[in-house]
């Protein structure tokens, strides 16, 4: 038997308490990922289409859920938003254009791809000059018929597109009335369905590539049509009908906000966290769609992501690690990686003071031993990503599939192409397989009977105690020396 003071056993009680105590990471609970994903994936956020009602009601639980966490709002904001402002292009539902003794509608045989509102009588000529020599033409007031395809590149779409902007650019330069270009190939509805597919961009792309404003059709000529009234340099005359495309405006934002860092030295440097909370949407017009199921949900992708996010914002804020934390949940990914773009062009805590992006992202997964990292090699976080993961009983990988690009496909690579390091956290596979795909981009990709809430625990706590171990290491972390992107970073954050 032994005794001790009062003071010493209080003393050690409160030592065997921190012993006890986990750490942030460790008290996150299966019961809340869960929660978390089968909201984010619920039919009632429709697949979360960037400006949809349902996109919006994801970006306000991210947005409950930092608060929640007590996140400060990112300098410039006075809510957890960035607002983006983009710009949708639809077709019209009617219009036609004639050309001699040929009528073209929209929606069956005829797209307008540009132009503004047109109704008039005009000369056309048929030619199919390079735009070189159409230089030499009268083309004034007239409509240019001419084949769509580039004889220079036969069979190829984005040439013939190319000559098409050419063509485009020289004929606003003349003061023409339009362009009507002639498709005669056997893929007029796979065509015509991707040029005339719905376009969102951002408002600001949309400023600056502002299409010249002259009509610019596409007719579809049937192959066996051996006697069109058009040939090489012949006068005709058309009449144009056309609404011209239509396009409006639309919101969506970027959710985010910060944790300060707990060392005073390192605090002014920022480990920023993202995962994008978009995902494809509903509806019949989606490739894979069915009658029973056309809401692609995006539990994986990217709920998972956004799980991962909301349980470090979490756990982080817990117990703040050394350097500042950001945590950003970007919208319009599946749009061409457009929110993140938007946050890059005009970032809310300056690039050279973001040290480090640790990205979540996915398209499925088929090995819950491991958690896959696009870039683990590339930068010198390696370890700390490695042994995060290990805490939680996983092995982190390295890309095993670098044929697919996944490193240029999320939207870690704007973050990379600045400098700063900037690798993918994905949920585990070692190989690229079918199996890996099966609910990549389709409706099954939903929170079924036997999703592995186990694994999306310990993916969320490894992703979280990655971030603390980086923002605690002493070192800046930095590309792997010889990277592409070394040069970048040297010059972004004035470094040898
Ligand atoms: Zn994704």
């Amino acid at each position: 038997m032994w005794k001790m003071s009062l003071g010493c056993s209080i003393a050690l009680l409160l030592v065997a308490q921190a012993l006890s105590q986990p750490i942030a990471e460790e008290s996150l609970t299966e019961e809340e990922v869960a929660r978390h994903l089968r909201y984010l994936a619920s039919d009632e956020l429709m697949g979360r289409a960037t400006g949809t009602a349902g996109n919006d009601l994801a970006a306000a639980y991210i947005a409950a859920q930092f608060e929640k966490s007590g996140l400060k709002k990112l300098p410039g904001l006075d809510s957890y938003r960035q607002p983006i402002p983009f710009q949708v292009t639809e077709q019209a539902e009617s219009g036609s254009v004639s050309i001699g003794d040929r009528k073209f509608g929209q929606g069956g045989d005829l797209l307008i791809l540009g132009g503004s509102r047109l109704q008039k009588e005009v000369p056309a000529v048929f030619s199919s000059a390079a735009p070189a020599e159409l230089e030499k033409l009268d083309l004034e007031g007239k409509l240019l018929v001419a084949p769509l395809e580039d004889p220079d590149n036969p069979g190829l779409i984005r040439a013939a597109l190319r000559l098409s902007q050419a063509r485009r650019s020289l004929l606003a330069k003349k003061a023409a009335a339009g362009l009507v270009e002639i498709y005669q190939g056997s893929a007029w509805d796979r065509i015509s369905r991707f040029l005339g597919r719905r376009r969102v961009q951002l408002a600001s792309d949309s400023q600056q590539q502002e299409a010249p404003p002259i009509l610019h059709a596409l007719v579809h000529q049937p192959q066996q049509d051996n006697e069109p009234p058009w040939e090489e340099g012949k006068a005709l005359s058309a009449s144009i009908d056309v609404p011209g495309r239509l396009s409006r405006r639309l919101q969506s934002a970027n959710v985010g906000g910060w944790i300060e860092g707990s060392d005073p030295d390192l605090r002014g440097q920022h480990v920023l966290l993202m995962a994008h909370y978009d995902h494809l949407g509903a509806g019949m017009h989606l490739p894979g769609a069915t009658e029973e199921d056309s809401i692609f949900n995006g539990a994986r992708d990217n709920g998972m992501g956004i799980v991962a996010l909301i349980s470090a914002a979490k756990s982080l804020s817990e117990k703040p690690p050394a350097r500042s934390v950001v945590f950003l949940a970007v919208t319009a990914e599946e749009i061409g990686l457009l929110g993140s773009r938007f946050y890059v062009e005009d970032p809310l805590i300056p690039l050279e003071k973001t040290v480090f992006v640790l990205n979540s992202d996915a398209g499925g997964f088929t090995d819950t031993d491991v958690v896959t990292v696009m870039g683990l090699e590339r930068t010198t976080a390696g370890d700390d990503i490695r042994k995060a993961c290990a805490d939680f009983g996983m092995e982190a990988v390295a890309d095993p599939a670098p044929a697919q690009n996944f490193f240029n496909r999320s939207d870690n690579i704007h973050f990379a192409r600045k400098g700063v390091p900037a690798p993918t956290f994905s949920p585990g596979f070692r190989e690229f397989s079918l199996e890996l795909m099966k609910h990549y981009h389709r409706p099954s990709d939903e929170v079924g009977e036997d999703f592995d809430f186990a694994y999306l625990l310990r993916y969320s706590q490894a992703f979280a105690r990655s971030a603390r171990r980086i923002a605690d290491n002493p070192q800046q972390p930095r590309w792997a020396s010889g990277d592409s992107f070394e040069a970048a970073w040297q010059q972004l954050y004035r470094k040898k």
